[in-house]
């Protein structure tokens, strides 16, 4: 029985409390605080309705002070930080002064430079360490569950993995002309970055969705779909992590639809991070265009269609060579019904929960600061399931480009 502070009331932190909600024998007490409390007690109250309660506070979470100060007057064991990228340190370094342990789901960002690297909250193990707290990096779908897949198979499939390949599909349609299904921001940013990918020691450029091919996915329902190549923040850490790795790659599948906007927009200068002047004051441009956009919470009700994500893996056991893919497939309609919320919210709110259940255990209640892959995947994996989000492996055919 442990208490859990979320920070963050958007689309994947509603799906998190939803669903550490449903285990009350896991977790005695939860605890809502975000920048407008209003859509923190809008959760509240949705739960209250099932017979569920909360608690809720209003948080700035830039101000480590105001964090410390309502993590003493919680004093909850973990806290899951779905805000966003740009408070991860303020929120470590809150965790670090109250004595709790840490969970996020993407890593830090600073606000004027699109980078998705490590290194900043790297630089926390020692702290942490020394402090005898946990600080789990990257715990959504992916990174997070997918970091598990790759430890998975490096555990139980693999003496040496060769080849890891990411695969990210959204074949879900919400019907509106573009939106994207997390925060516009930081998607926008991740995907209009230059191309990345780790081979043979290195880290090798393409020019931003260059690299592109069809392939078919296990689920008859996300079928045959194109996948584009870019740098995911999972790549940094697994490169590192995976010993004898050649090649780590991350795709996603887009629609033409998508893509002709998001062409169009990065033409016009509307997914700038820079700072534009207008009418006397400074506009981000992407920060303008997430306003536009919808919500992705928004797009729940109208979702329909799968999701598959998982990883392609190429690996040799007792000198004979083969490739497998561990995945998991998420539906859109059944993910609203359960928690209000569309596939990707869903698949990214959930594994917090599962790794908050093994910080709350002891499973990974480690000092320091780890990516998933360095943790055990066996308790993570097993409970995943009973969670809402099964897995599934078997034999495939590695990516050729
Ligand atoms: P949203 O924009 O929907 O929600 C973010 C929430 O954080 C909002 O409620 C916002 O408040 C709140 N917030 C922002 N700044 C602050 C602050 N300074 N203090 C307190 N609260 C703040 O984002 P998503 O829910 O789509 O994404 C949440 C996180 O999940 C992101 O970091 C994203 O990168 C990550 N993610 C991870 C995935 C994975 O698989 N690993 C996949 C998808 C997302 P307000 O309501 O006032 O705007």
């Amino acid at each position: 029985m442990s208490k859990i502070l979320v920070v963050g009331a958007g689309g994947v932190g509603s799906v998190t409390v939803r669903k550490a909600a449903q285990f009350p024998e896991i977790f005695s007490e939860i605890w809502l605080a975000s920048r407008t409390k209003s859509r923190c007690d809008a959760i509240a109250a949705d739960l209250a309705a099932e017979g569920k309660t909360i608690q809720t506070a209003e948080l700035d979470a830039d101000d480590v002070g105001a964090t410390v100060r309502l993590l003493e007057k919680v004093r909850p064991k973990v806290l899951l930080n779905l805000a966003l990228p740009y408070q991860d340190l303020t929120l470590m370094d809150a965790c670090l002064e109250a004595g709790v342990h840490y969970i996020d789901t993407a890593n830090y960002e600073p606000r004027d430079v699109a980078k998705f690297e490590y290194k900043w909250q790297w630089a926390y193990r020692d702290r942490f360490e020394k402090a005898g707290l946990t600080a789990v990096l990257g715990c959504g779908f992916d990174p997070g569950v997918t970091n598990a897949f790759c430890a998975h198979a490096a555990k139980h499939w693999f003496d040496t993995i060769r080849h890891v390949d990411i695969l990210d599909a959204n074949a879900g349609d919400h019907g509106r002309p573009f939106a994207t299904n997390f925060n516009p921001e930081i998607n926008i940013r991740e995907i209009t970055q230059r191309g990345r990918f780790w081979e043979k020691g290195e880290w090798r450029e393409t020019d931003p969705l260059s690299l592109h091919l069809a392939h078919e996915f296990p689920d008859a329902q996300v079928g045959t779909r194109e996948i584009y190549l870019l740098f995911h923040e999972e790549l940094e850490s697994l490169a590192l992590n995976l010993p004898g790795l050649e090649r780590i790659r991350f795709w996603m599948t887009f629609s033409q639809n998508y893509l002709t906007h998001l062409r169009v927009l990065q033409n016009v200068g509307m997914t700038s991070i820079e700072p534009v002047m207008y009418q006397g004051n400074p506009v981000i441009p992407i920060e303008f265009l997430k306003a536009l956009l919808p919500d992705p919470a928004s797009l729940g009700p109208d979702t329909k269609g799968m999701t598959c994500i998982g990883c392609l893996i190429t690996g040799s056991k007792n000198g004979r060579e083969s490739t497998r893919f561990i995945f998991n497939v998420c539906d859109h309609e059944a993910c609203y019904r359960e928690l209000k919320s569309q596939a990707i919210s869903y698949t990214a709110g959930v594994p917090p929960v599962v790794g908050a259940k093994q910080v709350l255990s002891g499973a990974w209640q480690v000092p320091g600061v780890w990516n998933i892959e360095e943790l055990d995947p066996d308790p993570f994996l097993s409970d995943l399931g009973a969670f809402g989000l099964p897995w599934e492996e078997r034999d495939a055919v590695p990516l050729e480009v």
